[in-house]
């Protein structure tokens, strides 16, 4: 008998780190390995954002804080989140966490009870689905594909709702798919909400990364009713290029914000003190705005250079993504599962990608265009070679 609890019996370990761990033991052995998995953006933070953080550190910001976050962190939170996002949060409906990832795992803890179910769209991020498990709760999966623009649609979503449906996981800019939900479609879906009385937590982390004139839309902001039934979560990982400073944010109903600081303040309690400093400047400096919109450009270059390249490759489909840093090429055609594909694709070309299974498709692969322009270029030259080979 196992001496493990049985709710970890079910977890699945990221395929990702495999992958990446692959690539590194090979870049390591010499070999000039082509890294499309990555997951983080390949800049550095900007200075300003470093500054303050290192001033909060010799100014002695190291103790213990609130557990919500410093209050002029959560107050300039709500600010931007009512500037640019519509959403009239206070600043005590907002919850500071170490990474959107904690924002999302509280906030799942707090709403979902054991035989409770998650509508989540799929391909989805990987998390999700353990984090509902973690809580005791289903995930009831919405599939979509390339026809539909990997977005789900108001009769499907109506169709999957029985009366153990509590939440609906939302995210938008999608990883893995890069697709954005348009402000109507999002009201299309908010009607539905409306309709049965769900929640919907919004993952918004890759917000800024939009390409094409696309525009992001928060959920939340449609209206006063769905506002009321809409949980916010997003961060500073991917658009200040933040990642190891793990910084997130979860806004809700102050019920809600409430019960996921209880949980937090039982667990992590407050994020360090120096990077909620950081966090500051990111949102209150004018160079850091300019850095962040410097970075889209490049993003919004790369995409359309992998985006051009992979579709030009005999044997792929891949929808035209508008936002996050992926794309998610259908690799049916090749005959191969997608751990099949990844594997010998980083054997053979080495060419590092992520199996789709790994987000709820095995006819998918996802590419990562978080890197440069020259390992873009040459990894998906090799990859049309692969795929050539497989034909
Ligand atoms: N949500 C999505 C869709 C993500 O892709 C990620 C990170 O990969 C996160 C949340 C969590 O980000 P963080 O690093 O801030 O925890």
């Amino acid at each position: 008998m196992s001496r493990l609890a049985t709710r970890v019996a079910s977890l699945t370990p990221s395929l990702t780190l495999a992958i990446a761990a692959r690539a590194k033991a090979l870049a390591a052995g010499g070999v000039d390995v082509c890294g499309l998995s990555a997951g983080e953006p390949d800049f550095d933070t900007p200075a300003p954002i470093k500054a303050a953080a290192k001033a909060a550190l010799d100014r002695g910001e190291t103790k213990y804080g609130p557990v919500a976050g410093q209050p002029r962190l959560r107050e300039r939170i709500a600010r931007k989140l009512e500037r640019e996002n519509g959403l009239p949060y206070t600043p005590e409906q907002i919850l500071v966490t170490n990474g959107g990832k904690q924002a999302l795992y509280n906030a799942i803890m707090a709403l979902i009870e054991p035989g409770d179910a998650a509508l989540i769209p799929s391909p989805y991020w990987l998390s999700y689905p353990e984090m509902v498990s973690l809580a005791g709760g289903t995930s009831v999966l919405l599939p979509t594909t390339e026809a539909t623009g990997f977005k789900i649609t108001p009769a499907q979503l109506e169709a999957a709702i029985t009366p153990r449906t509590r939440l609906l996981i939302l995210n938008s800019p999608s990883n893995p798919t890069g697709m954005v939900y348009s402000r109507a479609e999002l009201e299309a879906i908010a009607g539905v909400i409306l309709r049965h009385d769900l929640m919907v937590l919004s993952d918004e982390i890759y917000e800024k990364l939009v390409y094409d004139g696309v525009q992001h839309h928060s959920i939340g902001s449609l209206g006063r009713e769905v506002f009321a039934r809409t949980i916010t979560s997003s961060g500073f990982s991917k658009a200040f290029a933040m990642t190891g400073w793990r910084l997130g944010y979860l806004a809700g109903p102050t019920d809600l914000i409430k019960a996921a600081s209880a949980i937090q303040s039982h667990s992590t309690s407050n994020v360090a003190a120096y990077s909620q400093a950081g966090a500051i400047a990111a949102l209150e400096d004018p160079q850091v705005a300019l850095e962040v919109e410097r970075m889209v450009g490049i993003f919004a270059e790369r995409r359309t250079a992998m985006y051009e390249a992979v579709a030009a490759i005999p044997g792929l489909r891949c929808a035209r993504a508008q936002g996050a840093f992926y794309l998610l090429p259908d690799i049916s055609a090749t005959g191969l599962t997608s751990t099949a594909f990844c594997e010998q694709l980083i054997e053979q070309f080495y060419v590092a990608a992520v199996p789709g299974i790994a987000f709820g498709s095995d006819s998918h692969v996802r590419l990562s265009y978080a890197t440069d322009l020259d390992t873009i270029d040459q990894g998906v030259e090799r990859l049309g070679q692969f795929v050539r080979q497989c034909l």
